[in-house]
């Protein structure tokens, strides 16, 4: 059975072999672009490839993408620990053509790769193609897909967007049914978002450009770009429909399950997986240089492991152990990213820190989360006050919160969270102005907006990253 990293070669090798260039992963965190919070596809690195805006000595590139959507366009935080197939960080798979080759090579690549590499049944596959293009459908047909697996579909599904701006369009996709013994339906069914019909490759026929203003223009050149989850055709290849059943996530799990001392079965396992991905992105993003902070990024990656953080807690460990399962993760995947190696001792130390610091109120505010349910009625949302009291007084970021009520069916009231937010500040403006202080109050709020110097702004200055 391949492992993850035999796989990651075979299809580096397979595309090399067709004559792309073998490149690295970009970081995490995209170079000049403000537009986007983290990398969330292989296509990242190569934006400006596609709108012509760079030439490179290649036309054609293959990558393994390191990814995070855990914010923005593509955001999977809400659905680890809920579906089979989803992580935080996963690894892109990827070939590009520059100008060069089209619909009418991606399409063969892709099916050789996984039918005679992978050896994977073709009565097993499912294909999708926007509605509109019949140049793909005819395709699809020609290398011997039967007609009533190539689905049309009229949504954003078929028409891939890195961000609200950006080289875009039509793609089609490759899914894999895992058998009716799992819940879910073929795409564009209304049970598609279960795990039995799972989406393994996108291939995406760039050919437009999305402008903020909303308009949208044909690019010069007609570009290829595809991804493929590692993880998800990993599982696959190793005989399960679950991406935490592969040999790596195994490992992690085992690790968990080692250092909490909690059998990685049954109504525990969710909690391992969780702990097991965000252990991923957490440390993949302070590899990159990502730090935890009260805002920005660094905030997303401080919420992350704070959700580890509180899974830890439900499998009942009192110190801390997140640093205690870098070891297993830099000897899954230090010798494919050697940065990760690199930063082992860092990534250790600053887990060990922020979970020391966050077990400080923890306990206490699980405590006064579940004192505030009590007086609540059956189904009734959790105040905002009581939210903006996790928020400020124990350091629970709102999506903790709303993580830990959606284990017992509850929401929280995100508007009257806001209010107490506003609320907050409007009393620490006046609490400033009052001061006496010769200092214009709306100057330093002014930096303190853009440097987000506080916990309370933090809030805000995320919310405002999360939207773009
Ligand atoms: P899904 O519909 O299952 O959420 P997607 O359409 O959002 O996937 P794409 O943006 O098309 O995903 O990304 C390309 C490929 O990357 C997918 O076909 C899948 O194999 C993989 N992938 C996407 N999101 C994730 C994730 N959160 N975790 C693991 N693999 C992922
Ligand atoms: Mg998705
Ligand atoms: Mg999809
Ligand atoms: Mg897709």
């Amino acid at each position: 059975m391949p492992s993850l990293n035999d796989i990651r070669s075979t299809f580096l090798n397979y595309f090399a072999k067709q004559g792309h260039e073998v490149l690295d992963s970009s970081p995490l965190v995209p170079r000049n672009d403000p537009t986007l919070m983290f990398t969330n596809s292989g296509m990242v690195q190569f934006k400006n490839c596609f709108t012509g805006l760079e030439k490179r000595d290649y036309v054609r590139a293959t990558t393994a993408q390191k990814c995070v959507r855990a914010g923005g366009k593509h955001n999977d935080l809400d659905n680890v620990g809920y579906t089979a197939r989803h992580h935080t960080f996963f690894e892109m798979l990827g070939n590009f053509s520059f100008g060069d080759y089209f619909k009418s090579e991606a399409i063969p690549f892709a099916w050789e790769l996984i039918t005679r590499e992978f050896g994977i049944p073709k009565d097993k596959l499912y294909t999708t193609v926007y509605h509109t293009d019949d140049e793909a459908f005819e395709i699809w047909k020609k290398v011997g897909v039967p007609e009533d697996r190539i689905i049309r579909i009229a949504t954003s599904d078929n028409f891939w967007q890195m961000g609200p701006t950006g080289p875009c369009g039509p793609c089609t996709e490759i899914f894999y049914d895992h058998g009716d013994h799992i819940w879910g339906g073929p795409p564009g069914s209304p049970e598609e978002d279960g795990d039995r019909f799972i989406e393994i490759w996108n291939v995406v026929f760039m050919q437009n450009e999305q402008f903020e203003d909303g308009s949208m223009k044909a690019l010069d050149m007609q570009s290829i770009d595809t991804g493929m989850g590692l993880e998800r055709i990993g599982a696959l290849l190793q005989g399960s429909h679950d991406n935490y059943d592969t040999d790596l996530f195994k490992a992690l799990i085992e690790a968990s399950a080692d250092v909490t001392n909690v059998d990685p079965y049954g109504d525990q396992n969710v909690h391992h997986r969780v702990i097991a991905d965000h252990l991923r992105s957490t440390s993949f993003l302070m590899a990159d240089g990502v730090m935890p902070a009260n805002d920005g990024r660094g905030y997303v990656l401080r919420r992350i492991m704070r959700r580890a953080m509180r899974h830890a807690h439900l499998l009942g460990v009192k110190d801390p152990v997140m640093h205690r399962l870098v070891p297993a993760l830099v000897q899954q995947m230090g010798a494919a990213y050697p940065e990760l190696r690199q930063a082992q001792s860092m990534i250790e130390e600053t887990l060990k820190q922020e979970e020391t610091r966050f077990k400080q109120t923890l306990d206490r505010g699980l405590k006064l989360l579940d004192d505030e349910i009590l007086d609540l009625d059956d189904g009734a949302p959790l105040p905002g006050a009581a939210a903006f009291k996790l928020y400020d007084t124990y350091g629970f970021p709102l999506d903790l919160t709303q993580d830990a009520l959606r284990e017992k069916g509850r929401e929280v009231d995100t508007d009257g969270f806001a209010a107490a937010m506003a609320e907050q500040k409007a009393k620490a403006r006046a609490a400033w102005a009052g001061s006496g202080e010769a200092v214009d109050s709306t100057v330093w709020f002014d930096i303190a907006d853009a440097k987000g110097t506080t916990d309370f702004l933090g809030y805000e200055t995320e919310q405002a990253e999360g939207q773009i």
